[in-house]
């Protein structure tokens, strides 16, 4: 099949394109052509800006691009359930298949060597091709676009694990801090799911603007000192539910403060520290607190239905799309961090 355009990070905040061969799949492994590759904060926090991660984040010069959606266009022997044509998600994870966690469907957290997500340590989705294992990938639903899909396969899947592990129902009030691309995500999803009023902070004029633009939240409240006392009057004493999205010390603060008694806080945001009165903030508010790291297979495909159901498109908060040619300009505008979701597409 010839050769094809790829982007690695070199990670002093620019962006390479390199030419490599078509891969050709391998026992239960399909060749995707590419229809849609997002940005997500992890690249920017950890590979584009500087090589930062190790382990599990470890970046090994491979294409970029860790939320892949595309459509299969050759089957490796021993494929059983994908053909061409199909259009499907890449769950952006490769376990072993056979650890405790692979089987739980959690290949974010399986524990073999052999582990690799793309566009960390596997060729990624900023290419026209990718070569991904049958196991890794969700079949999209027609009423999906492929924009939709790409943004499910991190971002909207890690998002409504949050919102399931805190159990979001008609009975919550919801607090997202960090208004970016997953915080957005959870504020549609939450809303889908029964909960309201839904508040949201964030630091940025631009990402509250956004919000209440596209009318995910009820109430976008500036992330400054007087943040947790307006949440506290506007729910009378706080939220049964909040989400930590921003991965910021003083956000995951402000959630557990705005967290009502018998409330459920998670944090989702990725890195950084935190440093809060246990007993004032936790214990003494019997408050439960939920460690959230992306999702499983079972939950992805879940998502993908619910959204069918509830009529709801992901790429309603894709603010910039760019042609593989322009990732430079992609990563960029996501770097700057003042939009919605930027997004890699292909017309091909
Ligand atoms: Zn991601
Ligand atoms: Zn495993």
């Amino acid at each position: 099949m010839g050769s094809m355009d790829g982007v690695v990070l070199p990670g002093n905040s620019t962006v390479e394109h390199v030419t490599v061969p078509v891969p050709v799949p391998g026992h239960g492994q399909v060749l995707l052509a590419m229809k849609a590759s997002s940005i997500c904060g992890s690249d920017l926090r950890a590979i584009y800006r500087e090589h930062l991660g190790t382990g599990d984040e470890a970046y090994r010069g491979v294409i970029a691009g860790h939320e892949p959606c595309g459509q299969v266009v050759a089957v490796g022997p021993g494929c059983r359930r994908l053909a061409e044509g199909d259009r499907v998600v890449v769950y952006h994870i490769s376990g072993c298949g056979v650890c405790e966690e692979c089987r739980h469907g959690y290949l974010i957290g399986c524990t073999s060597p052999s582990r690799a997500a793309y566009g960390w340590q596997r060729d990624g989705g900023h290419a026209q091709y990718l070569l991904a294992e049958e196991n890794t990938c969700i079949v999209l639903p027609d009423e999906l676009s492929f924009v939709d899909g790409a943004l499910v396969s991190c971002g909207f899947g890690t998002a409504y694990e949050g919102l399931l592990k805190l159990d979001v129902s008609g009975r919550d009030r919801v607090l997202i801090t960090g208004l970016g691309p997953v915080g957005l995500a959870a504020a549609m999803l939450a809303r889908a799911m029964g909960a309201g009023p839904i508040l949201g902070t964030d630091v940025a004029p631009g990402r509250l603007e956004l919000a209440r633009e596209l009318g995910v939240v009820d109430h976008a409240i500036r992330a400054d000192d007087g943040a947790a006392a307006t949440i506290a009057e506007l729910t009378g004493g706080g939220c049964e539910a909040t989400i930590d999205c921003s991965g910021n010390g003083a956000a995951r603060v402000l959630a557990l403060e705005s967290t009502r008694r018998w409330g459920r806080c998670a944090f989702v945001g990725e890195g950084g520290r935190v440093d809060f009165a246990v007993s004032e903030l936790l214990i003494h508010k019997q408050v439960a607190l939920f460690g959230s790291w992306v999702t499983s297979l079972r939950h992805m495909e879940d998502l993908l239905g619910h959204l069918v159901r509830w009529g709801l498109h992901p790429e309603r908060i894709v603010t910039d799309r760019f042609p593989l040619a322009e990732a430079a300009q992609a990563y960029r505008v996501a770097d700057a961090g003042a939009g919605g979701k930027v997004c890699l597409v292909f017309d091909s």
